[in-house]
């Protein structure tokens, strides 16, 4: 391969081999208006759903005293001085935040019970969210009525798309998995799934910033300042599962204040690492063997260096993306010592890297060839396998090898 030094602020074999990636492999086909309906009607369901399954959950006897600061209440209640309302769903995930890779069929809800104020960002316990998660099984597992669809008639086409709701999946960590049927204007169908989360709205009282160091002590990264700042000035964070949960501060982060170059960068590095499925069968494979504590580069691993990334990126050109690609790839394989770019204490990515950071590397030295590579540039012949693919494959090659010595081993044995 014949080599150059890369110039800046130039079209070349990186620019245009990331921007192929981009257009094969993160923009997917839609009918026109189609991820607008079924964003649209997924929400006017899931609302539906989280307000029949509100209407139908209380207080037990005496729980009422323990939620002495109950502000305001999203289900039936008779204590005078709280407020009612309505519950409002939160739309989290790549879908809400224009980042997904694929059609989107997976969509990422959370629903709050109550309100709480409190000083300590501590909350007392009640059966609300148990009940919640019964009720959201109810619901949706009782003959359901008409009232679960979404349809758009078009009658200049005269087409008609729609969307219902299916049935009940599973439990699925803190999730209730449901699932829906969309069919397009042309009668295919495609199930959507919806992870639906009930959560817990919590506000701090006195000094957020305090009670944030205080909570996350030395992860605190001061280096993240707007997703930071965000949160410390948000009135209200979500507490989901029993932990807390900064993901509507992210999703706000990812869809207000992240460029649209850097949005396209995180989509673009979500390929090279995971490519279509590769990091979620890896996932898998650690999850199978009994014997390891290992994971993969999450979404949300490489959503974190974004945000990083965010106040660090050394190029300020509006066109180029090679150089935040390289940077970004470079500060995770420098970082296998470093926690403290994650605003969340136990989200190390230590674990990762001592497995999978050679083949992070082998990614990164392959982007540098392709940027002072001064071949005539083809696409097929540049295209890279994803890390996790490469992890892999030498996981098989490496079984082969295994299963190969023992054969041999029995053969030499079986001579003697
Ligand atoms: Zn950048």
């Amino acid at each position: 391969m014949t080599m150059r030094s890369p110039n800046k602020n130039e079209i070349n074999n990186l620019e245009l081999y990331l921007n192929d990636v981009y257009g094969n492999k993160c923009v997917f086909k839609a009918e026109p208006g189609e991820i607008e309906f079924i964003q649209a009607g997924i929400k006017i369901i899931v609302q539906k759903i989280v307000h029949l399954v509100l209407e139908n959950i209380s207080l037990t006897a005496g729980e009422e005293e323990v939620l002495l600061n109950l502000e305001e209440a999203y289900f039936p209640i008779k204590k005078k001085q709280v407020k009612t309302a309505k519950s409002s769903i939160i739309q989290v995930g790549s879908i809400s935040e224009g980042t997904k890779n694929s059609f989107p069929d997976e969509f990422d809800i959370i629903f709050p019970i109550y309100l709480v104020k409190t000083y300590a960002g501590w909350c007392p316990r009640t059966k609300l969210l148990s009940k919640a998660y019964e009720q959201i099984k109810t619901v949706t597992t009782r003959p359901h009525t008409e009232c679960l669809n979404h349809i758009c008639p078009n009658e200049t086409l005269n087409v008609t798309k729609s969307l219902h709701f299916d049935r009940y999946v599973r439990e699925h960590g803190p999730a209730s998995v449901l699932r829906f049927i969309y069919k397009n204007g042309l009668g295919d169908e495609k199930y959507i799934h919806v992870d639906l989360v009930p959560a817990i709205k919590i506000t701090v009282l006195g000094d957020q910033r305090d009670w944030y160091e205080k909570f996350n002590g030395k992860y605190f990264n001061p280096k993240l300042v707007s997703l930071c700042s965000k949160i410390m000035s948000d009135k209200n964070y979500l507490e989901v599962d029993g932990r807390i949960s900064f993901t509507e501060s992210e999703s706000h982060f990812m869809r207000n204040i992240l460029s649209k170059k850097h949005s396209k960068v995180y989509r673009i590095l979500k390929i090279l690492i995971n490519g279509h499925g590769d990091g979620e069968i890896l996932n898998l494979y650690f999850r199978t063997d009994p014997h390891s504590s290992e994971k993969g580069y999450s979404s949300h691993k490489i959503k974190t260096m974004m945000f990083h990334h965010h106040h660090e990126c050394k190029n300020p050109g509006e066109e180029t993306i090679g150089d935040c690609v390289k940077q970004v790839l470079e500060e995770m394989c420098k970082d296998s010592n470093n926690e403290n770019h994650t605003v969340w204490g136990t989200d190390s990515i230590l674990q990762t890297q001592c497995l999978l950071l050679p083949y992070l590397e082998k990614l990164l030295e392959g982007l540098k060839s392709i940027q002072t590579s001064e071949d005539s540039y083809d696409y097929e012949k540049l295209r890279m396998k994803s890390v996790s693919k490469r992890y892999l494959d030498a996981l098989k090659e490496k079984e082969y090898l295994d299963r190969d010595k023992q054969g041999n081993a029995v053969c030499s044995r079986s001579k003697l």
